[in-house]
Formats: structure tokens, C-alpha cells, sequence
């Protein structure tokens, strides 16, 4: 069985999952996702970046809790976070569980979420309570 991501250039499938950002090489500022129009904090153009690997691992700043969505998945009710990941970039991301808070200490896994015309799964980063 193949798997792919849902989004290929953000996402690399390994155990735990890495978050593909990038690095500003002018003045090192790390960020997710990828700016195409170039570096926020000093200008530099997009051909600046490199390709930066963040751990999927951070801490929750924000939570919500959808009860009404416009696509028949994700099942309702489900808990979306905005997480502050340990390489500095902030996410928004499902995360897995009921006692989600601010300050939870999270860490990302790939969920199956579809399946493609060719039977391909496709994965994508969902993140859970570590402790
Ligand atoms: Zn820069």
C-alpha cells in the first residue's frame, strides 16, 4: 500500500513526522510554510531559503473546538490548535483528544485521512497530548 502526503512539500513521512520550513540564509529566520514572495524580516528574495526541517513537537497557544464544518471530514466535533512548534514557526493543526488546553505539550503523527482513485492512503499531520 502507498502513502503520500497530502501537502508533499510540507511534510516529510517518517516516525515522528518533519515539518518542512525554511531557513532565510541573510538573516536565519526560520519559517512555516514557505514564503514564496520572500523573507518577512530583511527582504531577502525567496531563491535566499533553504529547505529547514522542523520536529513536529510544540506547545498549544490557542484552541478551538469546531462543532459545524463545510466538508463531511473531519467527523464533528473536532479540536483545532494553533502550536507554537519548538523550532519557533507557528501551525494550525488538528489536534487529537478532549483535554486540549493552552500550554498542552503536543507532538505531531501522520493520520490516514483519504484514499486516492488508485487506492493511495493519504496522510496528513495531525498532533496529540504528550503527556
Ligand atoms: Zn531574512
Amino acid at each position: 500500500m502507498t502513502t503520500e502526503a497530502r501537502h508533499p512539500h510540507l511534510l516529510k513521512l517518517v516516525d515522528p513526522p518533519i515539518i518542512v520550513g525554511h531557513r532565510c540564509i541573510s538573516c536565519e529566520r526560520i519559517a512555516f510554510p514557505p514564503d514564496p514572495y520572500g523573507c518577512e524580516k530583511c527582504g531577502s528574495p525567496s531563491d535566499n531559503f533553504e529547505n529547514w526541517d522542523l520536529e513536529a513537537r510544540g506547545s498549544v497557544r490557542a484552541v478551538a473546538t469546531v462543532h459545524r464544518h463545510h466538508r463531511p471530514a473531519p467527523i464533528t466535533p473536532f479540536t483545532v490548535a494553533v502550536i507554537e512548534l519548538v523550532g519557533g514557526p507557528v501551525v494550525k493543526a488538528i489536534v487529537e483528544g478532549d483535554d486540549v488546553v493552552v500550554g498542552s505539550s503536543v507532538e505531531g503523527f501522520l493520520a490516514p485521512e483519504d484514499k486516492d482513485d488508485a487506492g493511495k492512503v493519504i496522510v496528513d499531520l495531525r498532533f496529540r497530548i504528550t503527556q
